[in-house]
């Protein structure tokens, strides 16, 4: 059946890949975005669309509208772009999760919201189930986005019960793909600019540390199956790609698909409180959802770097100077 569907943060790396499969399938898509970390380019193609409509506005203030469910994006992601304003980063959680909830229980529509892998911190349990409660500094750099997003989890779980909310919770561990900003300094944009320009890669630390990197169509494939999923299932789920690689063999595969003579250096130390590891455990999407990946990191990269390579940088805008 059609819906009438919100997506905040819509016009993001995700959120824009979300809105173009959902106008797709022919709902009508309303995207909210106060372009902090995008720009309208990620989805001028939708524009035009009489299944779209587009919406500035900021999340940390009440919106009035009627829908029949809500995919919540809108926050942050990339560490230099929540740690540049790290009060407002808490309170697009929060407050965010507040207002969005409280239309959810207004209008009896159906929310599905994007937790994060961040919320199991420097993980001690590897690879991270769903019923692992993670190894989170609350008081450190990154704790803006982890205990925003971990309070976020908490606002959605308590309005399903005292409420009775219709409540569905992803943890995205890192993905990438096309639209990824490229002044984000998350990893993949970081290296695949770097190689395409020549310059030196940057590894933090000595690149020993790991992540598992899920090309974007997989993910919002599993997106889309957790907002379907049966009555009842809450999550929260993990989504993301298992393999996983330390970020010295990513580094190695972007040179190599690039054939860029970049070469790869220790830039500075691992910054304060990156985890070591990380990797997903998706048995719960697997028996869920029916969902896992299906796209390996390098034929993802191959898609990211084609689209890095056709963007003219210059019509980018830098969101904060932490890149
Ligand atoms: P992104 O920065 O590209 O997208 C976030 C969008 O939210 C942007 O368009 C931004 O302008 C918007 N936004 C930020 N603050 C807002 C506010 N106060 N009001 C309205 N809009 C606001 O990042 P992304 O990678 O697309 O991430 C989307 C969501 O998925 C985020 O909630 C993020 O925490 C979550 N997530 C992403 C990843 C990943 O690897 N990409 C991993 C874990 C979780
Ligand atoms: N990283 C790196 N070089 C860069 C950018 C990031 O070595 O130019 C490292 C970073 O320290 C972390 C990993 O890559 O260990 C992933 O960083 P990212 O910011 O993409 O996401 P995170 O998973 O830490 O949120």
């Amino acid at each position: 059946m059609l819906k009438r569907i919100l997506v905040t943060g819509g016009a993001g790396f995700l959120g824009s890949h979300l809105c173009d499969r959902l106008v797709a399938r022919g709902h009508d898509v309303i995207c909210v975005d106060n372009f902090f970390t995008s720009q309208k380019s990620n989805i001028a193609h939708l524009l035009d669309h009489r299944n779209f409509e587009l919406v500035r506005h900021d999340v940390t203030e009440p919106l009035v509208l009627e829908v029949d469910q809500i995919f919540n994006l809108a926050c942050p992601a990339a560490p230099g772009h929540y740690q540049y304003n790290p009060i407002k980063t808490t309170k697009t959680s929060v407050l965010g999760a507040i207002n969005l909830l409280g239309l959810a229980k207004r209008v009896k529509a159906r929310i599905l919201h994007a937790s994060t892998s961040e919320v199991y911190g420097d993980p001690t349990i590897h690879p991270q189930p769903e019923s692992y409660r993670g190894n989170v500094n609350p008081i450190g750099p990154r704790a803006c986005y982890d205990e925003g997003k971990r309070a976020a989890e908490t606002l959605m779980f308590d309005y399903h019960r005292q409420n009775g909310v219709d409540i569905k919770v992803i943890r995205i561990f890192n993905t990438y793909g096309p639209r990824m900003h490229p002044f984000d300094g998350r990893v993949v944009s970081n290296f695949i600019r770097q190689a395409l320009a020549g310059e030196t890669i940057t590894l933090y630390g000595d690149g020993s540390q790991t992540r598992s990197f899920c090309f974007v169509d997989d993910l919002i494939d599993g997106m889309l199956a957790m907002m379907d999923s049966r009555d009842g299932f809450t999550g929260p789920v993990n989504l993301g790609n298992p393999h996983e690689f330390t970020i010295r063999q990513l580094a190695e595969l972007v040179v190599a698909g690039t054939n860029s003579n970049s070469t790869i250096e220790q830039a500075k130390a691992l910054p304060v409180d990156d985890p070591l590891q990380r990797q997903p455990d998706i048995s719960l999407a697997k028996a869920e959802l029916d969902w896992e990946p299906g796209i390996e990191l390098a034929s993802g990269l191959e898609k990211t770097i084609r689209y890095f390579d056709s963007i003219d940088l210059s019509h980018f805008r830098a969101p904060t100077p932490n890149y």
